[in-house]
């Protein structure tokens, strides 16, 4: 079976107090509610990492990760942050591609292998992010956009290296803007993109990947999205900044 996820990315918000109370709040909230298959990440800034993953022992399902890692493994790259220190600090996951790195800082498939590579070799699982924008959606263009992210940027891993990862759908129309795909094109692209990992790989590796949807997804529209057959989470932008939104968000798969 595979596993369900809610992963939260606080994106750059939050100091680092107010960080530790949402977690904290977040944690309690939630400690109860994640059964089964089910695990609840957050992805907070590099500054908090340490803290929340202290907060998060002794919680099984609940897990800590960063939004960004350097490609190089260490060195002269001043103001980065590498992989070995994200794992150092009890990290386990690593958001890649968000849409606002490729856009606000130019992060490009071919990079994005390489910061996956990196990513995998320090044990962190990456949450690969994969998206359209509303022009290339108009276009027509989506499955190709689709189509060449996962070619270019993860489809050079092997069986067991891609099986580490989780894949977020985020449309970049979508994310921070309070119109979500609904729940029949975010269920189009997630079995297209099944299809295109049974056809790299195999029918098991997709049957068994989390392929999460991202985009204003809220308390209100998480029920609808996460039914469907090949939907298992979200990733949540502004609703995982609120502890109450992002638990019933949690709650939905119960
Ligand atoms: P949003 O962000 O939920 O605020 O739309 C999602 C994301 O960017 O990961």
């Amino acid at each position: 079976m595979r596993k369900k996820i809610v992963a939260g990315n606080w994106k750059m918000n939050l100091d680092y107090n107010e960080g530790l109370g949402l977690f904290s709040e977040v944690i309690n909230m939630v400690k109860d509610e994640a059964t089964g298959t089910q695990e609840v990440v957050v992805c907070s800034p590099f500054i908090h990492l340490h803290s929340l993953s202290q907060l998060a022992k002794g919680y099984n399902k609940v897990s800590v990760g960063a939004q960004n890692a350097h490609h190089a493994e260490s060195g002269a790259y001043t103001g980065e942050i590498s992989a070995k220190m994200i794992h150092s600090v009890g990290a386990e996951y690593v958001i890649l591609g968000h849409s606002e790195r490729r856009q606000y800082f130019g992060e490009d498939n071919e990079l994005l292998a390489k910061k996956t590579d990196t990513v995998l070799k320090y044990d962190l699982k990456p949450i690969f992010c994969i998206g359209e924008t509303l022009q290339q959606r108009e276009a027509n263009e989506h499955f190709d956009v689709i189509k060449s992210q996962l070619a270019e940027g993860v489809f050079h891993l092997d069986a067991e290296q891609f099986s580490k990862l989780v894949i977020a759908y985020e449309p970049v129309w979508a994310i921070g803007t309070g119109v979500t795909a609904s729940a029949e094109q975010a269920q189009e692209i997630h079995a297209f993109i099944r299809k295109e990992i049974a056809a790299k790989y195999s029918q098991q590796v997709a049957d068994d990947i989390t392929i999460l949807y991202g985009g204003s997804c809220n308390p209100k529209n998480a029920a609808e999205l996460f039914a469907q057959p090949d939907i298992d989470g979200g990733l949540i932008g502004g609703a995982s900044l609120k502890s109450r939104d992002f638990t019933d968000i949690v709650k939905t798969f119960n």
